[in-house]
């Protein structure tokens, strides 16, 4: 396959930036992966035409690659990939699925609606789409605790709880999750009853869940947005449950007797 220069000097700049992070932090080689970089590190005091950086690991080190060969090549704009992140970061997350929650503990005729079509009801509120398409809310209630996970893979509501936790996705979590369910609710610190039933969901690529978390009591006075506000990502995967507000330090006012 051929490549024009301006590919190859891109691909080597890339490489070349690469290694003198490396040879920064003093891992790879010192001397050696600092001189191949052309960048040797009795040189710091000069002036540089980039900054100096933590050296990524190497999958962030290989995606950063791809990123950049891609937008070399045309292939993505890096604008659109700024707003795929944005997205994820900021926009699409666990608070959207603690609206859901604060409505469902304000509104009953919503809790019933989301309940019984979850998808739908969650489609009222704004949020949906990929990862989101078939959505069951699972109840936590006195007598019911529910659980989700993914056995397979990571399967999780994306629309409402953002992207997933990295111990969602771990061969730990994902095994015991199903075999000892309470053990794993214990770790997490979610004490349950022998006389509390434990029901365990597994997510898949058709069916993702969302945990109702139960309210928490002294809650009474809350508005929705605050109610939303104590509503945690992990009490909506199930590992958690929701506390009422800690009264401010120096409040006095009682804060409405919670
Ligand atoms: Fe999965």
């Amino acid at each position: 396959m051929e490549r024009s220069e301006s590919e190859g000097v891109g691909r080597r700049k890339f490489l070349k930036e690469a290694a003198a992070g490396a040879a920064g932090a003093g891992v790879a080689g010192g001397a050696g992966a600092a001189g191949a970089a052309g960048h040797p590190m009795a040189h710091h005091d000069h002036d540089h035409d980039h900054e100096h950086q933590v050296v990524p690991d190497d999958i962030a080190l290989r995606v950063r690659a791809l990123e950049s060969i891609l937008v070399e090549k045309e292939m993505i704009d890096p604008a659109e990939l700024d707003a795929v992140v944005d997205t994820y970061e900021n926009r699409i997350g666990p608070r959207n699925g603690a609206q859901v929650v604060a409505r469902a503990w304000s509104d009953p005729e919503y809790k019933a609606r989301l309940l019984e079509d979850g998808t739908a009801a969650i489609t009222e509120l704004g949020f949906g789409g990929a990862q989101g398409e078939h959505m069951v809310v699972v109840e936590n209630t006195a007598t019911v605790h529910n659980l989700v996970v993914c056995t397979l893979c990571s399967c999780y509501p994306w629309p409402t709880l953002g992207l997933p936790p990295v111990w969602y996705k771990s061969s730990a979590y994902r095994s015991r999750a199903v075999i000892e369910p309470r053990a794993v609710l214990d770790e997490f610190g979610v004490a349950i009853d022998d006389d509390v039933e434990v029901r365990v969901w597994d997510s898949t690529a058709e069916v993702r869940y969302l945990v109702l978390p139960e309210r928490p009591p002294n809650t009474e006075g809350l508005s929705e947005t605050e109610l939303a506000d104590i509503v945690t990502r992990d009490s909506m995967i199930g590992v958690a449950r929701v506390s009422a507000p800690q009264p401010a330090a120096g409040a006095d006012d009682g804060g409405g007797g919670a």
